[in-house]
């Protein structure tokens, strides 16, 4: 701490005592705090306590701050006082130098003026025997008047010595008095320091009392706080205190479970090492049970699953591989109104596969595998093709036909209308559906292809240049598959993916033909889906074709009726219509030659009718009046073909895959020689020469 100035030497020592004391009493309370925090029970965290006694603390260090910044206050003050009082030294000092060269020009001034005194007194007491000479002189003699003379101008000089040394004189006491006055200026000059001086000193002082009045005042409320500070710490302290020796049972409690938990810890790794050790083995065990079941229901799942294919199979088979239904259209406002436009059709409530045709007045009666009212729905129709389709993905190729007049239903029954679709689009839900379903032990890929034969032209439906003709062609690797060089084929996971195809499919046609409703009514659209799988387990592959066709219209237009492109047209389609019935019926009778060749159509599909292929075809048919003779005709087709038989259903897959048309006629050359097929035959003329095509004609017993 710097020395105080004069004045206040009072009031530094009480405040250094002020300071000391808070000194003390901060060393005091910290000690005190050590003490309470080094107890053994610590502090209780969280503790109402514990919190108090922090925030006391946090006061305490406050304080602590603001007694070292009013000591800083401090000893700026003092340092103040210091540099005044050095001004003060340094004034005196100044007034000092300026006394003593007062004093000095006074001697000098005086010293001067005695002499100049001295020096006129002796030319006073010079000056009368020099007036007196001159008078004798002037009386005695002119010798004397020389000598008068000579002592005149002596005389002469004397006076005007005695005026120069009165003019130095005068000179002197004019310097004599400027020194008075200089004397005089330099001692008003003295009083104004010295009264400065004084003024300075009254200042300072003053200061310095306001100074440390403001000292004192900050120590005194700084004390002030800090003593109701640490008043409220002692209690908070004393409670501290108390409530820790409330704590202190709670605590040697707490020790004592704390011990005999440790002691149980201590033994707990080996409880549960044995614990570990039990339930693992006891897991193992689980798992190698739930292992050897598993293998043994994987085992029987296996068993199972060939069992149920064999069922299906048998099932197919026992339907017979070649599945002809009928499905009778309701009436509709095409049809017009009148005698023309009256129900033809009626059916047998007590069995579902009678039809009843009323022709000429005549009725004639057919029976199918089924057959489908005007009121059957859609999902009705495919129930009845489900079986089929799900075949496919076991490697089976199908066909689904339908067949019938312009304006029967095909194309309704297999595409449908948006709101309600017909066995296409349902039949790729179902395949994408099962498929999904296998999906833990198969793996499927799904792709369509959708071409069309007009007279006898087979065209893609999804490619980009829908006019180019294309062909079918054997395999060249020596597989026997026939394929179409350049068919589109597009890889569909969703229905959506479906929805696309068929829409680009008949945007492709509408845009190629202007009269579409006719253009389809006289062209064969096939919709080729092909299911390809490969077993996850044993690598076995599976290929199925699922093809769903919308034949041409078969009514027969007579010759007279039509002439030029119309005529051309009807003859492709008799001619492939008839093809189809020719294949069927070839392999229905086993016969050596089966005619794929005689048309696109019947070659395209020639591995998915032949051997174990299973087929379906739907017989479109309209019930009203006019149409009698048509639905007739196509009745006796489909009879025709349903009495077919195809091998026996075998799996179709890469081990023993066989397709190819040499194979096929391979195949068939094995089997029983058979009267050799007609090459090309109409189904009105087929129908008599087989033999037990109609298996059951029922009158009505009216
Ligand atoms: P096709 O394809 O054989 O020429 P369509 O499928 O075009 O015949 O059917 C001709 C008309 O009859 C269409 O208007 C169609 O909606 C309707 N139609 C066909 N079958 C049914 C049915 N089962 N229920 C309702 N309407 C049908
Ligand atoms: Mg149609």
């Amino acid at each position: 701490m710097p020395p105080l100035g004069p004045g206040s030497p009072q009031g530094g020592t009480d405040l250094e005592k002020h300071r000391d004391r808070l000194m003390v009493e901060n060393e005091r309370l910290r000690q005190e705090l050590r003490e309470w925090r080094a107890q053994p029970a610590g502090p209780c965290p969280g503790c109402e306590h514990s919190q108090e006694s922090t925030r006391l603390r946090d006061q305490l260090s406050q304080l602590q701050l603001e007694v070292a910044e009013n000591r800083g206050a401090l000893s700026e003050l003092n340092l103040e006082v210091q540099q005044k009082t050095d001004r003060l030294a340094e004034v005196e000092l100044r007034l000092k130098d300026c006394l003593a060269e007062k004093a000095q020009e006074e001697e000098r001034l005086s010293r001067r003026l005695r002499d100049s005194h001295e020096t006129i007194a002796s030319l006073r007491a010079q000056s009368p025997p020099v007036k007196y000479v001159i008078k004798t002189v002037e009386v005695e003699s002119p010798k004397t008047k020389q000598a008068l003379s000579e002592s005149q101008a002596r005389n002469q000089h004397l006076q005007e010595q005695v005026a120069m040394q009165r003019q130095v004189l005068k000179e002197m006491e004019q310097q004599l008095q400027s020194s008075h006055q200089l004397t005089v200026q330099l001692r008003a000059q003295i009083a104004m320091y010295e009264s400065e001086l004084e003024r300075a000193h009254g200042q300072m002082l003053e200061e310095m009392q306001s100074l440390e009045e403001d000292k004192n005042r900050a120590i005194e409320e700084a004390f002030a706080r800090a003593q109701v500070e640490m008043k409220a710490v002692h209690e908070n302290l004393a409670g501290v205190r108390t409530n820790l020796l409330t704590l202190q049972p709670a605590l040697r409690t707490l020790t004592n479970d704390y011990n005999g938990l440790k002691r149980q810890v201590r033994g707990f790794p080996l409880l549960l090492q044995e614990a570990l050790r039990s339930v693992k083995a006891e897991i193992g065990q689980a798992i190698e049970e739930v292992n050897t079941n598993n293998q043994e229901l994987l085992r029987k799942y296996r068993r199972e699953l060939q069992l149920r294919k064999k069922c299906h199979n048998e099932l197919v088979r026992l339907k017979g591989n070649i599945r002809v239904i009928a499905r009778v259209r309701p009436v509709t406002k095409e049809d017009g109104e009148g005698p023309e436009a009256t129900n033809a059709v009626t059916f047998d409530p007590d069995d579902d596969s009678i039809i009843h045709l009323l022709h000429k007045g005549k009725p004639v009666s057919f029976e199918l595998d089924k057959v489908f009212s005007p009121w059957a729905s859609q999902q009705d129709v495919f129930q009845e093709v489900q079986a089929l389709i799900t075949s496919c993905i076991d490697g089976f190729n199908v066909c689904i036909f339908a067949y019938g007049q312009t304006g029967a239903g095909k194309t309704y029954t297999m595409e449908g209308t948006p709101e309600n679709p017909g066995i296409n689009q349902r039949a790729l839900q179902l395949l994408f559906s099962e498929v999904q379903d296998k999906a833990s032990d198969w793996e499927y890929t799904i792709t369509v292809s959708a071409a069309e034969i007009y007279n006898e032209v087979l065209r893609d439906l999804l490619g980009r240049e829908p006019q180019e003709k294309l062909e079918i062609r054997l395999c060249p690797d020596g597989s026997g598959q026939l394929y179409v060089p350049g068919l589109t084929e597009f890889q569909v996971q969703s229905v959506d993916d479906i929805n696309k195809v068929f829409e680009f499919g008949h945007t492709n046609r509408t845009t190629e033909f202007t009269n579409l409703n006719e253009h389809s009514s006289r062209s064969h659209a096939l919709l080729i889906v092909t299911v390809r799988g490969v077993d996850c387990s044993t690598g076995l592959r599976t290929t199925g074709k699922l093809n769903l066709v919308d034949l041409a219209g078969s009514e027969r237009v007579g010759k007279s009726g039509a002439e030029g492109s119309r005529l051309r047209e009807a003859q492709h389609i008799n001619k492939s219509l008839s093809a189809l019935g020719d294949v069927i019926a070839a392999l229905r009778s086993r016969q050596g030659h089966v005619p794929f060749r005689n048309s696109k159509l019947t070659y395209l599909l020639q591995d998915s009718l032949s051997g174990d292929s299973k087929t379906l075809m739907v017989v479109q048919v309209s019930p009203v009046e006019k149409n009698t003779s048509e639905t007739l005709y196509s009745l006796k087709f489909a009879e025709r073909v349903r009495s077919v038989e195809l091998g026996p259903g075998s799996r179709r897959t890469e081990l023993g895959s066989w397709s190819s048309q040499e194979h096929l006629e391979w195949e068939s050359a094995c089997q029983t020689p058979q009267p050799a097929a007609r090459a090309h035959s109409a189904p009105s003329s087929g129908t008599s020469s087989r033999p037990g095509s109609i298996r059951r004609k029922l009158q009505p017993s009216a």
